[in-house]
């Protein structure tokens, strides 16, 4: 499978106690490289401003520019509110919405997936305001450049813990947005309210309990939505969201979801970008906290893209608990129309 990688990636927050640590990225690919799994490593590029203000506002830009040039050896939060940023975060940051672009530019070149081992994460980014740790929403970004550059629609999958709510708000005009999270849960958005136009720019969220969810319940929910999504939405690329805090064990999410999960997500989203997006499914790494997780979940895409696995779980429908089944056959019910 082709990665995208920088050393560069482990600039931002080093030497800060913080969940969102360079290990995330550099451990992992420490552990990819050792096991062969990193030989068809590509070299991200950096986004532009005109790029990155294809969803962030340009004041914004400008905020993240001058408040890390005043930063020496200490970090501090960036005035939109909860993230933490020291002074590489701006190089570091415009490099993750880069690699996001250079991994779907390579998706469409070689029709295949590409995983992004990029931080700092994006989906809680909005456009005037970073959130949680995300400076630039990766994923949006590359979103609204395939279809500034190639048209056709995109398809939003998030299976981080965390509801993406930047990514939520970006969805619109060829960008539809697919989520289950834990709720009540940061950043409080995410509730089954907040779902609209269940056509071709959807957005749909599936709230989840916030811990002890399950890996079969959890598995099934995806295998039975996604399709009926993607036969909805008909999208031409699909944007991954892989988050893997809500594998159990993880020290900030945590649905107890075991780590096998990463394998059948990674067959199901096969599955359909086979179908429908000849091939490409770009894998934009989001959270995922403990890092002996991270580093399995990570292989475990990558094994499953390479022996382009497709095959169906043995997780069934009927794990899908009462309160989770009933949004599903509600949704189920309006996309069947
Ligand atoms: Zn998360």
């Amino acid at each position: 499978m082709l990665v995208v990688y920088d050393e560069i990636y482990g600039d931002h927050l080093r030497g800060i106690p913080h969940a969102e640590s360079p290990d995330r990225v550099q451990v992992v690919a420490s552990f990819l490289r050792d096991s062969g799994k990193l030989n068809n490593l590509i070299d991200p590029r950096d986004a532009s401003d005109a790029e990155i203000t294809r969803v962030h506002s340009a004041e914004y830009l400008e905020t993240v520019k001058r408040e890390t040039q005043a930063l020496h050896s200490h970090a501090a939060y960036l005035s939109t509110g909860d993230t933490v940023i020291d002074a590489h975060s701006l190089i570091v940051a415009r490099r993750a919405a880069g690699g996001a672009l250079s991994a779907m530019e390579n998706a469409v070149a070689e029709n295949q997936s590409v995983f992004a081992l990029i931080r700092p994460p994006g989906h809680h980014a909005e456009s005037t305001r970073g959130m949680g740790f995300c400076v630039f929403n990766n994923a949006a970004i590359a979103a609204r450049t395939y279809l500034a550059d190639h048209g056709g629609r995109v398809l939003i999958v998030d299976f981080d813990y965390h509801h993406g709510n930047g990514t939520q708000a970006v969805a619109g005009d060829g960008i539809s947005y697919v989520s289950t999270h834990g709720y009540p849960a940061y950043p409080g958005t995410g509730s089954a309210d907040e779902n609209y136009n269940l056509g071709a720019d959807m957005i749909l969220n599936v709230p989840l309990p916030p811990h002890r969810f399950g890996t079969e319940p959890f598995v099934a929910l995806w295998e039975d939505l996604l399709p009926k999504v993607a036969a909805k939405v008909k999208p031409t690329m699909l944007i991954v969201s892989a988050g893997f805090d809500y594998v159990s064990g993880d020290p900030v999410g945590d649905l107890g979801v075991e780590r096998s999960a990463a394998t059948d997500l990674t067959r199901l989203i096969n599955r359909v970008a086979a179908q429908y997006c000849e091939g490409r499914a770009i894998f934009l790494l989001e959270g995922g906290y403990n890092i002996s997780v991270l580093m399995e979940s990570v292989a475990r895409v990558i094994e499953s893209v390479d022996a382009k696995e497709t095959a169906l779980s043995s997780a069934q429908e009927s794990a899908i608990p009462q309160r989770e089944r009933a949004i599903v056959q509600f949704v189920s019910e309006l996309l069947g129309k």
